[in-house]
């Protein structure tokens, strides 16, 4: 699913901030975010910037100049990241409908192309980036999580399920196939040329991969996160690069495996799956409260150090629900 960054909203709800006489706390859908006092009204149209937009350089967003200036590449914007103000947290932006210039909106409808804003991406390491072979296969799906932020409609039913909760890694994504007799290895959006020195290329020789895929039999793809030296800073303080696993997809039903058959397959191959801290989870009463859950130490800390995790990933065991939690101390803290 593409992400939608800037979309027409309503504003759900309008509260005051303790000790706070100019600004207060808006939601939207499950986001909060700190706003001017009474530039809305709960029920008002805005459009809604979730954060990694990366907003132009344009006269209507000059006052972000200050805390939110940046450069994408030679690109330069404003990048809108998590804050904290007056204790409250802060995610994204409102701006008032009026900047769509009387545009016939439809509620809920993405305007970001129309406002000029794309998501900001750090630049890619070379070693990664590798050589493009051709696009990403079309038989697999790219792998992707939804915010819990953008499911508040759909929080309550998923309170009736128990859930795998996985710790989300901070690294990128990786996709190794096997099908029709073909091993592939493809980035988060390409598949990538083999070559002596790419980072996923000399880890699908490690492991074995394209031996372990066509043992299974099937035609499958795995996908997992890249993590260690050289990929985001590193932050669990790896020597050289590994992938933990998070996806089995079956190519010819095109269907993922359940969790509990994913967690076969891993054991199986002996290959390594991300951390799972808990199969027989319930979700809390509210997003909020499961925001705060979210926040916690790695469980690739190493010794004697304790990382702040990135968040959580959260399925149903036959994963037809799958979701991520990120956590907001760890937005706070990051500096990219
Ligand atoms: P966004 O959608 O917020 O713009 P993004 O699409 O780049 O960002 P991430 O925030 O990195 O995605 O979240 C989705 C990614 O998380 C997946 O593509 C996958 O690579 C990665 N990931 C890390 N840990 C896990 C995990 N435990 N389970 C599933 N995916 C995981
Ligand atoms: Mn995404």
């Amino acid at each position: 699913m593409e992400r939608k960054l800037a979309s027409v909203v309503t504003i759900d709800d309008l509260q005051p901030i303790k000790d706070a006489d100019l600004i207060e706390v808006a939601t939207v859908k499950g986001w909060k975010l700190v706003v001017k006092k009474n530039e809305f009204r709960v029920g008002d149209h805005a459009v809604y910037c979730e954060i990694d937009s990366f907003l132009p350089l344009k006269p209507e967003f000059e006052f972000l100049r200050k805390s939110s200036y940046r450069k994408m590449g030679e690109q330069e914007g404003f990048r809108l990241k998590t804050m904290k103000l007056r204790g409250q947290v802060s995610q994204g932006l409102l701006l008032p409908v009026q900047v769509l210039e009387g545009y016939d909106y439809v509620m809920g409808e993405d305007v970001a192309a129309r406002l000029g804003i794309v998501k900001f991406e750090p630049p890619v390491p070379a070693a990664l980036a590798g050589i493009c072979k051709g696009s990403f296969p079309s038989f697999i799906p790219k792998t992707d999580e939804e915010r819990i932020q953008n499911l508040s409609k759909e929080f309550s039913s998923y309170r009736e399920q128990v859930f795998y909760v996985t710790e989300k890694l901070e690294g990128s994504s990786a996709t190794f196939y096997f099908n029709q007799g073909v091993f592939g290895v493809c980035s988060r959006n390409l598949e990538l040329l083999e070559s002596a020195d790419n980072t996923l290329w000399k880890i699908a020789r490690a492991l074995k991969l394209s031996e372990k895929l066509a043992a299974t039999g099937n035609n499958i793809a795995l996908q997992g996160e890249l993590i260690g030296e050289g990929i985001q800073g590193n932050p669990y303080a790896l020597s050289g690069q590994t992938v933990k696993f998070f996806n089995a997809f079956d190519i010819d039903t095109q269907e993922y495996l359940s969790m509990p058959a994913f967690r076969e397959v891993m054991k199986v191959l002996d290959l390594e799956p991300v951390p799972l801290l808990d199969e027989n989870f319930l979700l809390p009463d509210t997003i909020a409260a499961l925001l705060l859950l979210a926040e916690g130490t790695s469980m690739l800390s190493p010794a004697g150090k304790a990382v702040e995790r990135e968040g959580l990933v959260i399925r149903s065991a036959d994963r037809t629900i799958s979701f991520k939690v990120i956590s907001n101390r760890f937005l706070l803290k990051e500096n990219n």
